[in-house]
């Protein structure tokens, strides 16, 4: 892709640089072209085309291609620059002033208007697309025209080759299933009154029955996987501020899905008075009012459950033999704002996961997805009896920055466990009802945590869906006790009555 970057910037003096016009054109013709080929193949070095000094100030052109980027190349030249005119002339450098920065890029298509920091207009002309970035010197030491750049071919990319949607590759599938039940298990729940609709988007308040159901699915987790594997409870945060899903990469890409959170400018009841006057007088909460008296979003509710556990290990060095450390989750619920349209339980804003995380040397890490991986199939064949497959796909982590494709060894991914449900028919879409997802050293990385080994650490994690488990339970056993497998069966127990409406 052909790419130009073109910087119109002065090195502002401390006193008139004239004096030293030979001197500035012999570090021109001799220093900088060593400066700026440093790094970059031949005909690919940053250039000067054009200087020339004022009275407070020495001003330069300089365009480039990727390798010794403009910017860049006019950071190399400050210091070796101050060093002769100081040395032999007393002037100092006093900072960049950047007059005028583009880059342009080929591209396709358009991209139409976007707002990107930095980037004060954009144009497409002839395959062309031109960026004029509004920046200073702290900004081109930040690498903040590098940071621009990735984005823009990202966004280059994605729209000249279109998004390739998640990767999928079949791994395991089991054998067919005979239908034995073909409504939709979310009606039949509602009717048989299992559950009810909850007042927020979303959302449902489970009855007596239906939560049996999570709880005889939690315990089979906790009995044939968690205690013999070895894995400890802990509870982690539901209100998960940005400092987290900077860290975990989530502030990348989640915010359509986020419920926000954020909290009053002040907790004096003098300042919320008036909201609770307006309500006692008209019945109304008054949600504008309340908007001007709540500070800016201080993060979102549980997106992705595993992320605020890595806090606890944040920047600390973990005794070798500690590894591998395998804990779990279960101690809230998670929050999504899922697409509009109705759906059933399988797709909810509100719902209820087994985070199961572990982290260890790679070895470890991979050895105890795989411990999992064994420990469902036994649950999903023996004792749930269902139709179920297990496919590679795009690493959760990474769709959830917005990126596509695989990881790029294939020993750190994601595996969706899908199952179908008979009654969207024979060609009916798949439902993702869990995972198990080795994510590589992204997390330690991220969150900085260390072996004392000081070998390279691994982590990976498991989330136990209980919406998608019932779900995908319901849908292929239907909602007769009798029906259900018997290993099933002995450790559900009774069902419990349900609460009754006249
Ligand atoms: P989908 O493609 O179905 O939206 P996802 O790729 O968003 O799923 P992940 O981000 O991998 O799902 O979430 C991990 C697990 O969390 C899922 O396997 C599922 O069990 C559960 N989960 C995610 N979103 C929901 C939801 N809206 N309702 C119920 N469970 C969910
Ligand atoms: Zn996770
Ligand atoms: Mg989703």
């Amino acid at each position: 892709m052909e790419l130009e970057f073109r910087l119109k910037a002065a090195f502002k003096t401390s006193a008139d640089p004239t004096t030293a016009r030979e001197a500035i054109e012999n570090f021109i013709n001799n220093d900088a072209v060593a400066l700026l080929s440093k790094g970059a193949p031949k005909g690919e070095e940053a250039k000067i085309e054009n200087w020339e000094i004022g009275s407070d100030r020495i001003k330069f052109t300089i365009t480039s291609g990727r390798y010794v980027r403009a910017h860049d190349a006019m950071i190399r030249l400050r210091r070796p620059l101050a060093a002769k005119l100081g040395k032999q002339f007393h002037i100092g450098i006093r900072g960049i002033e950047v007059d005028d920065f583009t880059i342009s890029m080929e591209s396709e298509k358009d991209l139409g208007s976007l707002k990107i920091p930095h980037v004060s207009s954009m144009e497409y002309t002839d395959g062309k697309l031109i960026l004029h970035l509004d920046i200073g010197e702290s900004e081109m030491e930040n690498r903040v025209p590098d940071r621009i750049l990735t984005l823009m071919e990202d966004k280059i990319r994605e729209k000249s080759y279109g998004a390739k949607g998640e990767h999928w590759d079949l791994l395991w599938q089991s054998e067919k299933k005979e239908i034995i039940f073909d409504k939709d298990p979310t009606q039949e729940m509602m009717r048989l009154g299992w559950l009810k609709r909850g007042p927020s988007r979303g959302q449902w308040i489970h009855g007596p029955q239906s939560t049996k159901l999570f709880r005889t699915f939690e315990k089979i987790v906790l009995e044939e996987l968690l205690e013999p594997l070895g894995y400890r409870e802990m509870i982690f945060p539901k209100l998960i501020p940005w400092e987290v899903w900077k860290r975990s990469g989530h502030a990348k890409g989640v915010y359509p899905e986020i419920y926000y959170v954020c909290p009053p400018k002040t907790r004096d009841p003098e300042y919320w008075e008036e909201v609770a006057d307006y309500y006692k007088v008209t019945h109304e909460v008054p949600t504008k009012l309340i908007k001007e008296k709540i500070g800016e979003p201080i993060g979102g509710l549980c997106y992705a459950q595993c992320p605020p556990f890595w806090m606890f290990m944040q920047g600390e060095t973990i005794p070798t033999d500690e590894f591998p450390i395998k804990v779990f989750d279960r101690s809230g619920t998670s929050h999504r704002y899922e697409s509009g349209g109705i759906h059933g339980m399988e797709r909810v804003d509100e719902f209820h996961r087994i985070e199961i995380v572990w982290l260890g040397n790679k070895q470890q890490t991979i050895e105890a997805a795989n411990e999992l991986h064994e420990r469902y199939m036994h649950i999903f064949n023996e004792i749930l009896e269902l139709e179920w497959r297990k496919a590679w796909v795009t690493p959760w982590f990474m769709a959830q920055e917005g990126l596509e494709g695989i990881a790029e060894e294939r020993e750190a991914g994601t595996t969706d466990y899908e199952a179908p449900l008979p009654y969207r028919g024979e060609d009916g879409e798949w439902l993702e009802f869990q995972n198990v997802s080795i994510n590589g050293n992204k997390y330690p990385s991220g969150f900085n945590v260390k072996s004392q080994s000081g070998e390279e650490l691994w982590s990976g994690c498991s989330g136990v869906g209980l919406e998608r488990w019932t779900s995908v339970f319901l849908a292929q056993k239907g909602l007769n006790p009798e029906n259900w497998p018997e290993e099933f069966r002995k450790r559900i127990g009774e069902m419990p009555e349900g609460i009754s409406f006249l």
